[in-house]
């Protein structure tokens, strides 16, 4: 995915120029060699931390000596630092949609999606709650839901679930494209992984017809926040985090 326009390195910057950090966080785009020197540099102390994004998210998993619950279950890492000369790893994704979900209490969920982000979503909506993944391509659906396991329904994709929360863990959105007809309308709730220049279609819908709503920068800033608070130990500036992002002209990946 590229990171070119990410917008990520604006909020980072302003939050250690914030909390009187030096420091500085730079987006590199690399392919699989340029991620193993990235991570030689983590070993060897020259980066302190990183950030992950698709498609390198479980090749960081398998490059950790640990990694926290939440990415064993996703089985993917967003979140790198060096903890005594070795890697470890975190999934702040699930840390951001659990923060997210948790205002909705134990509703049920209907997952739009069957990659990285889909997997967080199952994972930080473990507990309580009804499962339920539709994705266009049903069979990843079917091996997303087996691979983390416990009990959850594969629907149709495009079969709305009446009442539920929907998780858009897909990119509909990101360039204006609606989620798939009557899936919004039955929902009681929407949380939008997508994100844009504009508002998603999604948010803007939900937000019309008055339920509750998390955007994709909302998420995209909680999880920047928790990566943020791994690294450095203090309390991220989470305020000048969100106007930071969305100050930001353009963005694609986190
Ligand atoms: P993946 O590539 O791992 O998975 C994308 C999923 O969306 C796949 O199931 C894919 O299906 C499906 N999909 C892609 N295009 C369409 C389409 N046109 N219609 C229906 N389904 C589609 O990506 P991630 O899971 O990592 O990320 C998903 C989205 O979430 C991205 O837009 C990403 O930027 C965003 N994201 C946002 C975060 C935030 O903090 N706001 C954090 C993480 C992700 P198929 O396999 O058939 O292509």
């Amino acid at each position: 995915m590229p990171v070119t326009h990410s917008r990520s390195p604006s909020m980072h910057r302003v939050a250690l120029a914030a909390c009187g950090i030096a420091g500085d966080y730079e987006a590199r785009e690399v392919d699989a060699a340029g991620f193993a020197e990235a991570c030689r540099q983590l070993r060897n102390g020259d980066l302190d931390g990183a950030n992950v994004t698709m498609p390198h998210k479980e090749r960081a998993f398998g490059e950790c000596a640990v990694v926290d619950a939440d990415a064993a279950l996703a089985g993917a890492v967003n979140t790198l630092a060096n903890r005594d000369g070795g890697l470890t790893g975190w999934n702040t994704d699930v840390a951001a949609l659990r923060s997210a979900l948790f205002p909705f209490g134990s509703g049920e969920v209907l997952i739009l999606g069957a990659g990285g982000a889909a997997a967080a979503a199952i994972v930080a909506s473990g507990g309580e709650r009804e499962i339920r993944v539709a994705a266009r391509n049903r069979e990843a659906a079917v091996a997303l839901t087996t691979r983390i396991g416990g009990a959850m329904r594969v629907e149709v994709w495009g079969t709305p679930v009446a009442g539920a929360i929907v998780v858009n863990a897909t990119p509909l959105g990101m360039h204006g494209e609606a989620l798939p007809g009557g899936v919004l309308e039955a929902a009681g709730g929407l949380i939008d992984l997508a994100y844009g220049p504009a508002e998603t279609p999604a948010v803007a819908s939900a937000r019309s017809r008055g339920l509750p709503t998390v955007d994709g920068i909302t998420l995209l800033v909680s999880q920047a926040a928790a990566s943020f608070e791994i690294w450095t130990g203090i309390p991220a500036p989470i305020g000048a985090m969100e106007r930071a992002a969305r100050a930001a002209e353009t963005l694609k990946a986190p």
